[in-house]
């Protein structure tokens, strides 16, 4: 099962993503966890990253292509795997394509996480694990290139048929019956 998880800042997609792999056996990819932990480690990733994280700016679609290209070769991705916070721009999504066809692979689901912007930006203002990225005016950045760069995307999965779209309003376990509903009618 190869999934990718969307949504804005807050709109619970890192909680999601962990239960969903916990319960479909599935490694988790996600790139801004990574990211945090590169940048912390100051390694070349951590060091190039840093100040996009930072601000609340995508990190440029070169440097963060590459790593996903090297990340998904690695074994432990062969029966399947959950991408969160990647794709974030119509090229990445485009990209991720490109190296799934180049590996005979093919993206199942891209699960959409809908909420408001006024309830994301709630959300991320009472979060409690301190990200130096969830001041406000930072969160507000986050989610307007949200709207700009990754909402468009939705429609590129849409024509596809391969769009589920989730009201993320509820609590944590009703969201991801839902999603396992979506994704697999016979594990909901
Ligand atoms: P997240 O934890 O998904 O909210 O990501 C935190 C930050 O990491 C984002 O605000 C970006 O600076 C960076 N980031 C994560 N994923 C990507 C991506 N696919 N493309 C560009 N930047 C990213």
């Amino acid at each position: 099962m190869k999934l990718v998880i969307l949504g804005g800042p807050g709109a619970g997609k890192g909680t999601q993503a962990a239960l969903l792999c916990s319960k479909l056996g599935i490694p988790l990819v996600s790139t801004g966890e990574i990211l945090r932990e590169e940048i912390a480690a100051q390694t070349d990733l951590g060091k190039k990253a840093e100040s996009y994280v930072e601000e609340g700016e995508l990190v440029p679609d070169p440097t963060i292509i590459s790593f996903i290209r090297k990340r998904l070769v690695q074994p432990d991705t062969a029966k399947g795997w959950l991408l969160d916070g990647y794709p974030r721009t119509a090229f990445q999504a485009e990209e991720l394509d490109f190296l799934l066809d180049e590996l005979g692979q093919r993206l199942r689901w891209a699960i959409y996480l809908k909420l408001p912007d006024s309830v994301l930006m709630e959300r991320c203002l009472n979060r409690q694990d301190g990200r130096l990225d969830d001041r406000e005016e930072i969160v507000q950045r986050r989610i307007d290139l949200f709207n700009d760069r990754t909402i468009p995307i939705l429609e590129y999965y849409d024509y596809r048929d391969r769009l589920l779209t989730i009201d993320a309003a509820g609590p944590p376990d009703r969201v991801l019956q839902e999603i396992l509903q979506g994704v697999d009618p016979a594990k909901g």
